[in-house]
């Protein structure tokens, strides 16, 4: 559960960006928050993984006050929510599969990051993961040889190999067509559903 209790956010420039917000979110619902260009839909997201931190008010994740996490807890805390942008950030280069692999990185050994040893369980958790968002026969194929539509798929098998309870989604479908944006929308709604993944 989500639960923002009077938050404020005013950035150091001295914009006041969130007003007393007073929100709650339940574990697997499926919100859309809508709103004029400069409305504070971005800050609001990004508040609830601590990409920024509130000026006022509390903010609490399943129980836990944002606010006070630090250092390890707070790494640990992050890698409970994924995040998706408009632009897909995608390694180009490489394959699909190892794309989605990247997401498995912080929950092993420096050393095997670094030379790219992901165990077999990671590799059968990244292939569910496209399998879910229906791109599986891509898995060998570079990122930079997909199309729009497909990059986001990829960056969502990435986020749902991560394994978070929630999925902040900044404007996820924005540069795609509108055919394309309904069936990324309608993967998201499908991941939220069969996972009861939370999905802002
Ligand atoms: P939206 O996502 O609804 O378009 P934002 O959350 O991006 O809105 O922005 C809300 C307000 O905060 C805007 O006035 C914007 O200019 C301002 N803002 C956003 N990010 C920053 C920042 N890093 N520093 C200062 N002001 C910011």
């Amino acid at each position: 559960m989500i639960e923002f209790k009077k938050v404020g956010k005013i950035y150091p420039n001295g914009v006041e960006a969130l007003k007393d917000i007073v929100l709650t979110i339940e574990q697997g619902e499926f919100i859309a928050i809508i709103g004029l260009s400069g409305a504070g839909k971005s800050t609001l997201l990004r508040t609830i993984n601590r990409m920024h931190e509130v000026t006022s008010g509390e903010l609490y994740v399943n129980g836990v006050n944002t606010r006070e996490l630090k250092g390890k807890e707070l790494r640990s805390f992050r890698r409970g929510i994924g995040m998706i942008f408009q632009s897909f950030n995608l390694v180009n280069k490489t394959t699909v599969l190892k794309n989605v692999l990247t997401s498995r990185v912080a929950d092993m050994s420096w050393w095997k990051a670094l030379l790219g040893l992901y165990s077999k369980e990671d590799k059968l958790i990244a292939l569910e993961a496209l399998d879910q968002v229906n791109i599986l026969e891509k898995a060998y194929t570079r990122a930079d040889q997909l199309s729009g539509g497909q990059q986001q798929r990829v960056a969502l098998a990435r986020t749902i190999a991560q394994q978070p309870l929630i999925i902040l989604a900044d404007e996820p479908v924005a540069s795609l067509d509108p055919i394309t944006a309904t069936q990324v929308m309608n993967d998201f709604k499908k991941i939220n559903k069969s996972s009861n993944i939370t999905v802002i």
